[in-house]
């Protein structure tokens, strides 16, 4: 196999300004980072790959598709309540672009810095356009997907499908001008990692999960993981205004199975809803938990409602 030309130099000549933050003992440049592990709590570990034609189009910003890259791994740290520290990138590239890498780099370091989060290693191979980050944080007070029980009540941290409203404007099926096209980029490529809302409510919540597949699949992640059911009572969604403006009457099952939004889902046992209603955090409940096979049921106005899909769209 042919390596691609400068393969060797892109980490260092495009990466290693990356600020060099807490516990970064040794950064990018030799086989292995040396990293100084937090002496209290514990590490959360989290990957994802996002693949060009698949998860963002082949021609897109290439600062955008950094920075939806680092935030959608940086907000599975947010739903385990967990610090960030550390990420490493593992690029696939057609070839060596310069103003292509600088770009991204940029957007990239800009976004790392933005979060606090050092950028400890790296690889580049040859192939089709692909971006595997894998970040590390430090966790006090984890929230799982597993805690949930029954007579938990389930809320969202924020308005949803704001980000499925926006995919058919990225991906050009639509065309959106000036200020929606700006939000609608602002809604897919800048997804805001939920870091206040789980800290928040670390020691309310039962269970916890980030709104990556859409609320019906991932709320169903944690009905699995706490073997339990929910009912959701779909009036109770908050929908994001970008939503109503691009999607009219379907922004209400774009808010209930589009996907992207990155807002938490989460649970809170009854006795302990007096203190989240405390809370600064503008949280919204939608529904309950009760025993059952993992099952997720969904009411509008007192009927039955059905999911014409039930979450992410692979495009
Ligand atoms: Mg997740």
């Amino acid at each position: 196999m042919k390596r691609a030309p400068g393969e060797f130099d892109i980490i260092r000549d495009y990466f290693a300004s990356a600020p060099q933050g807490e516990g970064v003992a040794l950064g990018i440049g030799d086989d292995c980072a040396l990293l100084q592990v937090p002496a209290q709590g514990q590490l959360a570990a989290s990957v994802d790959t996002l693949v060009a034609g698949r998860h963002f189009p082949v021609v897109a910003d290439p600062a955008a598709i950094a920075a939806r890259a680092l935030r959608v791994n940086l907000s599975d740290l947010a739903a385990m309540n967990a610090r960030p520290l550390w990420f490493t990138l593992a690029l696939t590239l057609p070839g060596s672009d310069a103003d292509w890498l600088q770009r991204f780099a940029d957007g990239l370091l800009k976004t790392a810095r933005q979060f606090g989060i050092s950028l400890v290693g790296g690889d580049t191979t040859a192939g089709p356009l692909s971006i595997t980050i894998q970040v590390l944080g430090q966790t006090l007070k984890p929230l799982c997907r597993g805690g949930a029980r029954p007579g938990d009540s389930v809320y969202i941290s924020g308005p949803l499908g704001g980000a499925a409203a926006a995919l058919p404007v990225i991906l050009g099926e639509r065309t959106a001008e000036g200020e929606t096209r700006r939000r609608a980029e602002r809604a897919y490529y800048y997804p805001e990692p939920q870091f206040a809302t789980a800290a928040a409510i670390a020691g309310l919540a039962s269970s916890a999960v980030d709104i990556s597949d859409g609320l019906l699949a991932d709320l169903a992640h944690i009905c699995t993981a706490s073997a339990v059911s929910a009912d959701v009572y779909l009036e109770r969604l908050a929908i994001a205004p970008l939503a109503r403006a691009l999607a009219g009457e379907g922004a209400l099952a774009l808010a209930a199975a589009g996907g992207d939004d990155y807002q938490l889902c989460f649970t809170v046992p009854q006795a302990r809803v007096p203190a989240l209603q405390k809370l600064e955090q503008e949280v919204v409940a939608i529904g309950t938990l009760s025993p059952g096979e993992a099952e997720v049921r969904c009411w509008q106005n007192g009927r039955r409602w059905r999911a014409s899909r039930t979450g992410y769209r692979h495009f």
